[in-house]
């Protein structure tokens, strides 16, 4: 068995709720606030005052006693008791539940069972403290009631049956597998980290892919993105705000629970104080250099435990393992810039073959040389055709003929060149979050500084997101040659191009698709997020292959 700390007597309300939820939150430690959960927790904010130990309660010099907390080695729990009247020598626990009790189909109301056994497991730890509970009781904001619980001999005894499977469990190191077509799920704070049906379908024991309409909904999905690109402002915190000054002055201010993410541009400072509160809240920072590169990211430390990243480290050393998701991602790579062409371009159907049987030959590549060798024939057909994806004045007034980087000499290279770096970096910090390594990649060799996982989880997505973003800005002149600098150490955007930019690229990841496997509408922004997480599942060994993404 693990060695596991004692267990918080609110997991064991998780676990009766599903052991897979109980597991992802307390042995995984993947908690996600939804609107229930953060109401619950401003109301326990609101009944907990300042912790108190057993000792108070042997003081017994109050009526009423908040937030006592207590622990018993022998049960294996710890927990903080909301309440513990006195009244008459008469001793009332009581617990505050957000929502309301159960009601028969006479209209009788009660306890819902996970509160009442949650409940027993405090009365236990005051019990193993030397404090008999007289009277027990729910207070369920909803409907502003007291609902009284027995605790008798056999709720105690189910209460400690309990505590010992969900020990069991944690015990096991391995997540229970999700729950079917359970309407729990659509009401689960976990949802977003569990992806219930998705992660049957991965693990294979779906036999048929879920045709459902409820997209998954990963954390952090709506916020403000900021971006600072003035070397002169200043990013700091005040009360529950992340502020943006210039020259001491308060020039925006935005509650940190509504932020996305932070992008700075050259040198704007930033408080520690700003960074610790987002950093607490897992929202991360990215550093840019003026010129637009992606230097790296402030973010807090990943949740996840150790094992995606020693799979991962397995499956980076075993060649056959690592082909596996290589070749699916370079398949659908071809396969999305084969859709781009279709769809945009002016291309002769001898090329749109050409690249339909390179992207079905990555099937059959036998090692990582020749499925390279693939993604390189078919990315010089794709961007020798790239410019008949221009229209109208952007044909006319921009000139690509072909990829250059470090420096980008031309417009459209420098847009390219930004759009990719951004995709590397939004991937960096979906992996980075999920659990993974992003520096050690399956088909990017590792380098010093070099995201390689993040490069190789982007590349699905080059074409429909990074590529897509270009051609929106030159297509809709959102972008002309002024919103370019020219300078000898190559063309760079200028901040009025940078802002038109973050607009489309914005507009990109907000934009929806039809899932290739699930069949629902779903966001580029979350499908990263759900890919981080599949790729997650195959390296525990949860998922037998890998599903890149396509669109027709
Ligand atoms: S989404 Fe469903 S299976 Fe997953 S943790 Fe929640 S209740 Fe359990």
């Amino acid at each position: 068995m693990n060695e596991l700390p004692l267990m918080p007597v609110r997991r064991l309300h998780n676990y009766l709720y599903c052991p897979r939820l109980f597991y992802l939150q307390w042995v995984e430690e993947l908690f996600v606030e939804n609107a229930d959960t953060a109401s619950g927790s401003a109301l326990h904010k609101r009944v907990d005052a300042p912790s108190h130990g057993v000792e108070a309660i042997e003081l017994d010099e109050r009526e009423k006693l908040r937030s006592v907390s207590l622990s018993s080695e022998i049960l294996k729990i710890t927990g903080k008791i909301d309440l513990l009247e006195t009244r008459d020598n008469q001793k009332t626990l009581l617990d505050y539940k957000r929502g309301s009790p159960s009601v028969d189909d006479l209209g009788n109301e009660s306890a819902k069972d996970n509160d009442a056994m949650q409940l027993t497991a405090y009365a236990l730890l005051l019990e193993e403290h030397g404090i008999q509970v007289d009277n027990a009781a729910i207070y369920y904001a909803a409907v502003k009631k007291r609902i009284s619980v027995a605790i008798d001999t056999a709720l105690k005894e189910r209460c400690i049956q309990f505590i010992k499977e969900a020990l069991e469990i944690a015990a096991k190191g391995k997540c229970p597998p999700s729950l079917e077509n359970d309407s729990r799920c659509f009401s689960c704070s976990a949802y977003p980290v569990c992806l219930p049906n998705e992660s049957s379908f991965w693990a294979g024991q779906l036999p048929e892919i879920p045709k459902h309409t409820q997209a998954p909904r990963p954390p952090l999905d709506h916020g403000e993105i900021i971006i600072v690109q003035n070397n002169a402002a200043y990013v700091g915190r005040k009360g529950g705000e992340i502020t943006v000054s210039l020259e001491k002055e308060i020039v925006t201010r935005h509650p940190i629970e509504q932020i996305q993410a932070i992008y700075l541009y050259g040198t704007p400072q930033v408080s520690t104080q700003a960074l610790q509160s987002l950093m607490e809240k897992n929202i991360p920072v990215s550093h840019f250099s003026a010129a637009g590169r992606f230097l790296g990211m402030t973010s807090g430390l990943p949740t996840s435990g150790v094992d995606a990243r020693m799979g991962q480290y397995r499956i980076f050393s075993e060649s056959a393992h690592r082909l596996i998701p290589a070749r699916e991602i370079i398949r659908c790579k071809i396969n999305n810039q084969r859709v781009m062409l279709m769809r945009n371009g002016d291309v002769p159907d001898g090329i749109l073959k050409q690249l339909a049987t390179l992207r079905d030959s990555t099937a059959e590549a036998s090692d990582m040389d020749q499925l390279r060798g693939l993604e390189g024939m078919a990315a010089n057909l794709y961007f020798a055709h790239f410019v008949t994806m221009l229209k109208g004045s952007a044909f006319e007034t921009f000139d690509f003929e072909g990829r250059n980087r470090r420096p980008p000499k031309d417009p459209i290279n420098c847009l390219l060149s930004m759009a990719y770096s951004i995709l590397s970096k939004e991937l960096t910090g979906f992996l980075s979050t999920v659990g993974l390594d992003p520096f050690l990649g399956f088909m990017h060799q590792p380098r010093y500084g070099r995201a390689a996982l993040a490069l190789d989880m982007m590349e699905e997505f080059r074409p429909l997101v990074a590529d897509s973003v270009v051609l929106s800005l030159l297509n809709r002149g959102e972008i002309t040659k002024t919103d370019f600098a020219y300078t000898s150490q190559g063309v760079m955007l200028n901040d009025a191009g940078r802002r038109a930019f973050w607009n489309a690229w914005a507009r990109r990841l907000d934009a929806e698709l039809t899932h290739p496997q699930f069949d629902y509408k779903i966001s580029y922004r979350r499908t990263f997020d759900v890919q981080c997480r599949q790729l997650w599942r195959f390296c525990r060994g949860e998922a037998a292959r890998y599903y890149g993404i396509t669109t027709r």
